[in-house]
């Protein structure tokens, strides 16, 4: 334990007598100090000068002092759910001052900049130290540090001062969703969207809900009613497993809709419009993404062979098309554990989902098997439920266990109606393909999944979408649900502490790998990935960080495993 260097007004007057020398004094701050209010500031890390990222402080809250009443926090849940409310209220207590705090977006995530323990508050910050060039801006950090800072703490982080009733609003907000989301399995749901549920976003830059949106009024033959410890009942569209098409004109909220699926596997802060909106957690989304590498995947359910020669139930490629990559990234999200599987034709590519008779009739040699002759069976065989957008084509209507219309942002239910127009509008294109082939476990080689650069570990994200991982750039824009980039940050650390523990051993599939690393947060918290990381970081899904994985240039796959069959 560090010693304690003194406190508020020692650092202050530490802060004013260095004021104007060379910039490295301020590494005499590292310690811990004691601070009016009752808190201890620990400075970790000095940043090595003014424009290096910013230097790490800690903040240490007693219990008795934060006095947060234990039904706030006395789950897993209402800890997360307490400590995402914490964050947003402790960023805006900081929003004009220096100190920056990860309190994330509409999702709450489990966060490493705050960590609650049975009422203790630790929050991690950053802070940019003030130089005049390479002088120490003295008098600017004492300010920050012994009177920003200490005001916000006591406005942001205590029961007597806070706002109660948000506080309470934001637990109660996140448990209701966790509520929600445990009942969809036993319900045969794969996703719950709420009546009077606000999905569009502000626009494509800005995730805060739109303004003036039509709210969400399911369909009379979908609606649901499910309960909430804190809400009570909740009625809403129920997506039911198996086969869902969602259908309607350009412009109608079809995308928007299949949106909030994708992001109902996270929970919302309150006024979000998501918030009653939940998805299964292993629910992923699918798209193409061409020239994405590929690493020894069995896509032989979707392609029968290729010009090259090349086995397409151990397929690899350092570029792949638009139907390869989507092929791979499907087969991909079955290896990791996706029980449901979200798409849209905007994103997808139209060989790989459909193909019409007038083609069969052209090109009736051609190697991909589309979507739609294996989607049945994916839910038959593999109890694979698939949501998807499809507005372009009726090749789905007869393969689809439930069709929603999206007229003007409001849905309804044309089931019977679809099944009619399928069976009238000329004989259902017999499936060249009934079932669906079991899936390939891939086992990596640890040694070429290398988090570290001339022997220290580099993980850095570069926003959402990219990952610097050791020596490589992991892109990741095509992840479509990813929260953000402190959980970009939480995959880096995850698969560094994968390989660093020898879960990831050359021996475990990655499906193994995953499980776990689900089992050591679990059993020791969200903290065993950092290994000394100083960096935020928030909790990825084991699918996310597959997806990293499986999008890692260097990483290759030492072996393929195919079940025993039967
Ligand atoms: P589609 O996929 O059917 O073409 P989108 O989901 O992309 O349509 O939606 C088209 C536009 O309508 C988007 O700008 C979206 O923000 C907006 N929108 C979607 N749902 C609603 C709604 N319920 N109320 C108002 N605007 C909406
Ligand atoms: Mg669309």
């Amino acid at each position: 334990m560090t010693r304690t260097q003194g406190d508020t007004s020692a650092l202050a007057s530490s802060l004013h007598g260095m004021d104007g020398a060379s910039y490295g004094r301020y590494k005499s701050l590292t310690g811990r100090w004691a601070m009016d209010g009752d808190f201890i500031l620990e400075v970790r890390r000095i940043q090595a000068d003014p424009f290096a990222p910013p230097s790490r402080i800690r903040i240490d809250v007693p219990a008795a002092t934060a006095g947060f009443p234990e039904h706030l926090h006395d789950t897993d849940v209402r800890r997360r759910a307490l400590g995402g409310h914490l964050l947003s209220t402790l960023r805006r207590a900081l929003s004009a001052t220096p100190l920056k705090v990860d309190a994330g977006g509409q999702e709450v995530l489990a966060r490493s900049a705050i960590r609650i323990d049975d009422g203790a508050l630790r929050v991690e910050l950053g802070v940019p130290m003030p130089g005049h060039g390479r002088r120490i801006d003295g008098k600017q950090a004492a300010r920050t540090l012994t009177r920003d800072l200490p005001d916000a703490v006591r406005a942001a982080l205590r029961w007597e001062t806070a706002d109660r009733d948000a506080a309470e609003e934001f637990v109660h907000t996140v448990a209701d969703a966790g509520a929600l989301r445990e009942q969809l399995r036993e319900r045969g749901l794969v996703a719950f969207v709420a009546d009077g549920a606000v999905l569009p976003r502000s626009s494509g830059v800005d995730e805060r809900p739109l303004d003036d949106a039509v709210p969400f009024v399911s369909p009379e033959s979908l609606r649901t009613t499910l309960t909430t410890p804190h809400a009570g009942e909740v009625t809403g569209m129920g997506v039911p497993e198996g086969v869902t098409l969602i259908v309607g004109g350009g412009y109608h909220g079809k995308s928007t809709l299949l949106r909030a699926l994708e992001t109902g596997v996270y929970d919302h802060v309150p006024g979000d419009g998501r918030e009653r909106c939940v998805t299964r957690p292993d629910a992923v989304s699918v798209r193409a993404e061409d020239e994405r590498g590929v690493q020894r995947v069995d896509v032989s359910a979707f392609v029968s062979h290729l010009p090259s020669g090349a086995p397409t139930d151990d397929f690899s490629t350092t570029a792949a098309s638009g139907s390869t990559s989507q092929a791979a990234s499907t087969l991909e999200a079955l290896e990791a554990g996706a029980d449901v599987l979200l798409i849209d034709e905007d994103t997808s590519a139209t060989n790989v989902m459909i193909r019409d008779t007038r083609m069969r009739k052209l090109i009736p040699a051609e190697p991909l098997v589309p979507f739609v002759d294996r989607v049945r069976p994916l839910h038959e065989r593999h109890g694979v439920s698939t949501v998807l957008v499809m507005g372009g084509s009726g090749d789905y209507l007869d393969k689809a266990d439930t069709v929603i219309l999206m007229d003007g942002y409001v849905a309804t239910e044309i089931t019977t109606r679809a099944h009619e127009v399928a069976a009238t509008a000329g004989p259902s294109r017999a499936s060249e393909h009934t079932g669906f082939p079991d899936v390939a476990h891939r086992v990596f080689d640890p040694a070429s999944v290398d988090a570290e650069v001339r022997g220290r570990r580099k993980v850095t994200a570069r926003g959402k979408a990219r990952l610097t991982f050791g020596a490589d750039d992991i892109d990741l824009s095509a992840v479509a649900q990813l929260a953000d980039s402190s959980q970009v940050t939480g995959i880096g650390l995850a698969l560094a502490h994968a390989v660093r523990t020898d879960l990831l051993d050359g021996r475990r599939t990655l499906a193994e790998v995953l499980d776990g690393l689900d089992r050591d947060v679990v059993s020791d918290g969200l903290e065993c990935l950092a290994h000394g990381a100083l960096s935020d970081y928030a909790l990825p899904r084991r699918h996310e960080v597959a997806a990293a994985l499986n999008r890692l240039r260097s990483a290759r796959v030492a072996e393929l495993r195919r079940s025993s069959g039967g």
